[in-house]
């Protein structure tokens, strides 16, 4: 069947994510059937092909139609597809928790899974508050957040968000969280560094949290880079005083690496550039290589012993039908072996260094602001009024066979981890391309 009858048929029966469905009638925004994918590659029904630059919403990390993954799901959909995780465990959730710990040099003892991100930050949430309870602290149950940051989109997560648009309409729903001032290292004024803006941003969190912290369970902050707030980058100093001010006035930091996480941003996850642990590890996207929809939510021992206990209450009574799901615990398995037997870490680092020199046109580009790169993420901010410039882009770029979706009016990429030299070429050229074409 040809794309438009695919098109067509799913616009009647999907309600698409985070779309308003009628700029698809319109055709203001393309909608693009996909057949099947190859490595960094996406193919339509009619035989176009589109380079995935964004990993599929930021989840895919070694190409579509892995061999290694598929090898390792088909045998294990032969054992074990999913089993109840109340009662009863199996052996790859024991073999990923025990991996997972490990990456955290054991800080991070225990494992507690659901299927979305969203999900691993509300149970995050309701982990810490409940921590307070059992020990004799019930009035902690206030969180600070970021300016700009996003957790996700359940009540519980968007609460601790502020990006207005995904937001304002379920406002008198929301337990608003405390915004507290964010490091955005665009902030600096001249002769600023980085970690200048950083400690500020640390100063005005000591305020809040100097006057509030007898109320406050925790922080929760995205590691280095803001994803949906604009991939917004800031220095690893930032992380080291909230860690410090954290424990000083007795409040949890959590980590929400289910962006970062996963080598997004240099490291295997991103706060051990400013060399802490969290107290809670929020990891989705990335961990099953973009196959399987899997979060955990990693706890230290202190926390996951203040529910130990006799009384059948203290214990954390939180579950999800398909928590744990073999095939998905399977999947990131099979995600950690292909970093240790790859050595992705180092490859990634030889790209990026790469892929920042084919950027340098867009670095320079004079309607392109604050070019900015931490890993495997490259950014900039186009200086564009035109309400429209976002979906111009996004059509300029499919037409040259890219997938970039801006944010806004920032423009980024999040490439899979596979990409070739000629393919690292052809997104850099054709981006700018698609860029002037989109200002035009
Ligand atoms: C995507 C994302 C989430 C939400 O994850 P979902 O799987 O979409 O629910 C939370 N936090 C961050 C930092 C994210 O990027």
């Amino acid at each position: 069947m040809p794309n438009n009858d695919w098109l067509n048929r799913s616009l009647k029966a999907v309600w698409h994510p985070c779309t308003q469905m009628k700029l698809h009638d319109t055709g203001a925004l393309p909608l693009i059937p996909v057949a099947r994918g190859a490595g960094a590659w996406l193919y339509d029904f009619d035989g176009r092909r589109y380079l995935d630059a964004i990993s599929s919403w930021w989840v895919n990390l070694f190409g579509h139609a892995n061999p290694r993954v598929n090898a390792a799901l088909k045998e294990q959909l032969d054992q074990l597809e999913h089993v109840i995780l109340a009662g009863f465990t199996h052996a790859p959730v024991v073999e990923l928790s025990e991996r997972l710990s490990a990456l955290t040099d054991g800080v991070l003892g225990h494992c507690f899974y659901a299927s979305d991100g969203s999900a691993a930050v509300d149970i995050a949430l309701k982990m810490s508050h409940h921590y307070w309870r059992n020990r004799g602290k019930p009035d902690k149950r206030r969180f600070l957040c970021l300016a700009n940051s996003y957790h996700g989109e359940t009540l519980g997560a968007l609460g601790v968000s502020d990006v207005g648009m995904y937001k304002e309409a379920y406002e008198p729903l929301l337990r608003q969280a405390v915004i507290v001032p964010s490091p955005d290292a665009r902030q600096a004024e001249t002769g600023e560094t980085a970690v200048d803006v950083a400690r500020r941003a640390a100063a005005g969190l000591e305020a809040v949290l100097a006057a509030h912290h007898e109320s406050v369970a925790a922080l929760i902050v995205e590691p280095l880079v803001q994803g949906a707030g604009g991939m917004v980058m800031y220095d690893p100093e930032y992380l080291r005083q909230a860690r410090a001010l954290c424990d000083r006035y007795q409040v949890h930091l959590i980590a929400d690496e289910i962006m970062v996480g996963f080598g997004r941003t240099g490291t295997l996850f991103a706060h051990e550039q400013a060399g802490i642990r969290p107290d809670l590890l929020c990891l989705s996207k990335g961990i099953t290589a973009g196959y399987l929809p899997l979060s955990v939510t990693l706890s230290t021992d202190e926390i996951y012993s203040a529910f130990y206990d006799d009384q059948l209450t203290r214990g954390f009574l939180h579950s999800h039908s398909y928590t744990g799901n073999v095939l998905a615990c399977r999947a990131a398995l099979t995600t950690l072996d292909i970093f240790a037997e790859d050595a992705v870490l180092v490859r990634n680092q030889r790209f990026a260094e790469r892929f920042t020199e084919l950027l340098a046109p867009l670095a320079h580009h004079p309607r392109a602001r604050h070019f900015r790169q931490r890993g495997m993420i490259w950014a900039a901010d186009i200086d564009s009024s035109d309400p429209n410039f976002r979906a111009r882009f996004f059509r300029e770029a499919l037409q040259r066979e890219l997938l970039l979706r801006p944010l806004g009016t920032t423009l980024y990429f999040m490439p899979p981890y596979i990409l070739n030299d000629e393919e690292a070429i052809l997104l850099a050229e054709r981006a700018v391309a698609a860029l002037n074409a989109a200002l035009a």
